[in-house]
């Protein structure tokens, strides 16, 4: 059930909310215990076309504004259900409808717009180079028609469940180049053909059932074709889709934010202790309160963001901050919510332990915290470089 009418895109959240009705806590907890992948919920959401969402109609998609794809995550989030196992089919796609050539898009986004491909995995992260991208040591060497790869990924998500993976490779060697951040190409990697011919994935065990992998890279052959845009441009193809990035996960963190307030309040309502209910003492009201002024002011944060960046105004400012507040708010909702239900917290079927635990990631990842201080006090303060 939603928190309130007066949201914006109702049908769409109604629409949503619906379809996750059929993917209850059981569902969840089930495929936690086997560390198995929603395919079920996936498929459901692929059939529905939410996945394709923003993907331009004249390949097949919906064509929807960016705020719309982020009203679709937040109600899967705020339903109790996880978009981690397909959000990246949403968005990792842009590089592709922004940078590849007009080939590439005809070959790779109708079929992913019809959700016969995957492209839901996104190679960047390094164990060497963590937040430091430009550093990253994975080499692709270019030989007659294609590159040949060696080097290694971590924090790979999805890649066993995807059929097409967006790899970030070093072309020139920094020594060569301008600015560190010069001599990175994108590549659109066949998971279908790389793997056990020069690529092997090790799934990585985490406290969420997150399905992140690690990616061994020995050799590996891909076509230049299959270089996106310009070979050496890489990382500015990378920054391109990272507003995007942080606005949909927003709107995922928000869901999160409701679905804890929402799960509260209702145990507070009823939950009897001392001859009375635990939602009438302060100390229940205040902190559920507080949670949700909280959440409101980054929900709207998080609408101004997608305002902006449907308007094609500059936005990294605001997208950073959306992501920022969301991810905190959302965590303060889930420090309550827990709080809430006392030892009941810590019982699975209840659901909110998983759901606390899964919130935690959005403070580290796809970007940390502190990295995105560090953008609002270089990039908008204008602060000297920290790094
Ligand atoms: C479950 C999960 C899924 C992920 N999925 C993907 C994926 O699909 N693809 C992908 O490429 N990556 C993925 N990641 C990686 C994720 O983007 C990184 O974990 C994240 O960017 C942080 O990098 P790191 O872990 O190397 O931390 P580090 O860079 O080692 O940083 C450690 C801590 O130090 C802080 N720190 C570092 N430098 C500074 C500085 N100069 N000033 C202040 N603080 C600093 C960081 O903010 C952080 O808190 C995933 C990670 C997780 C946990």
């Amino acid at each position: 059930m939603l928190m309130e009418t007066g949201l914006d895109y109702p049908e769409i959240r109604e629409q949503v909310a619906r379809l996750c009705d059929g993917f209850p806590g059981t569902y969840w907890r089930r495929l936690e215990a086997e560390g198995a992948y929603p395919e079920a919920f996936v498929e459901a959401l692929t059939e529905s076309g939410y996945l394709a969402a923003l993907i331009p109609e004249a390949f097949g998609g919906a064509g929807l504004p960016l705020r719309a794809a982020a009203v679709i995550l937040e109600t899967i989030h705020a339903q109790g259900c996880s978009a981690a196992a397909c959000h990246a089919q949403m968005y990792t796609m842009g590089t592709l409808l922004r940078h590849g050539s007009p080939a590439q898009q005809a070959r790779y986004l109708p079929a992913i717009a019809r959700g016969e491909l995957r492209l839901q995995a996104f190679g960047v992260s390094e164990p060497g180079s963590g937040s430091d991208t430009p550093a990253l040591r994975t080499r692709a060497v270019r030989d007659g028609d294609h590159y040949v790869v060696t080097g290694q990924k971590i924090w790979t998500s999805r890649a066993l469940h995807s059929d097409l993976m967006l790899l970030l490779v070093r072309t020139t060697p920094v020594e060569d180049c301008r600015k560190r951040s010069d001599g990175l190409t994108v590549l659109l990697v066949d998971l279908r053909d790389a793997l056990g011919q020069g690529l092997s994935i090790r799934p990585i065990e985490t406290m969420i059932n997150h399905q992140t992998t690690e990616i061994f890279i020995d050799g590996l052959k891909v076509p230049a074709e299959n270089v996106i845009g310009e070979a050496g441009s890489g990382f500015r193809y990378i920054l391109d889709g990272m507003n995007a990035e942080r606005i949909l996960l927003a709107g995922e963190a928000l869901g999160d934010g409701r679905y804890f307030i929402e799960r509260a309040v209702a145990y507070a309502k009823e939950r009897v202790v001392f001859g009375r209910l635990i939602g009438q003492n302060q100390g229940i009201q205040f902190p559920l309160a507080r949670a949700r002024v909280q959440l409101d002011a980054a929900d709207l944060m998080a609408r101004q963001a997608a305002a902006l960046f449907d308007a094609g105004e500059p936005c990294g400012g605001a997208a950073n901050s959306a992501k920022l507040l969301t991810s905190e708010a959302a965590w303060q909702a889930a420090e309550v919510c827990f709080q809430t239900f006392g030892g009941f917290a810590f019982a699975k079927e209840y659901d909110i332990e998983r759901k606390w635990r899964e919130c935690r990631l959005f403070q580290t990842a796809p970007v940390s915290t502190n990295m995105i201080l560090a953008y609002v006090a270089q990039t908008v303060l204008g602060l000297p470089r920290g790094y």
